[in-house]
């Protein structure tokens, strides 16, 4: 009998974070504010302006968004602009739009 590699297994918590990270990337809208936010840090306003959105649906969004930090956020006075906190996460979505681009 030939001695065999132990298989390599992600634990709990692995599993756990890439599933969320894909239920994160599973939303129409959250593809779209993250690839807006891959161009430009946005505030809550520029991102429903742009992309033609209610601002407590971006609201909403960037919340679900930030608990996975997936965005951060920099304070002005009173407003808050967001950017991309994830490299990794960004090139998953980056060759994702190409993967789907590429026909
Ligand atoms: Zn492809």
């Amino acid at each position: 009998m030939t001695e065999q590699q132990p298989m390599h297994e992600l634990d709990d918590e692995t599993l756990f974070l890439v599933s969320q990270t894909f239920k994160a990337l599973c939303d129409p809208t959250r593809i779209r504010i993250l690839h807006l936010l891959s161009q430009k840090e946005c505030s809550v306003n520029e991102i429903a302006s742009k992309l033609d959105l209610k601002q407590s649906t971006v609201s909403h969004q960037l919340r679900f968004l930030k608990n996975l930090r997936l965005v951060k956020y920099k304070r002005e006075k009173t407003t808050y602009y967001y950017s991309p906190d994830d490299q990794h996460v960004m090139n998953l979505l980056a060759q994702t739009i190409e993967h789907a681009q590429h026909h």
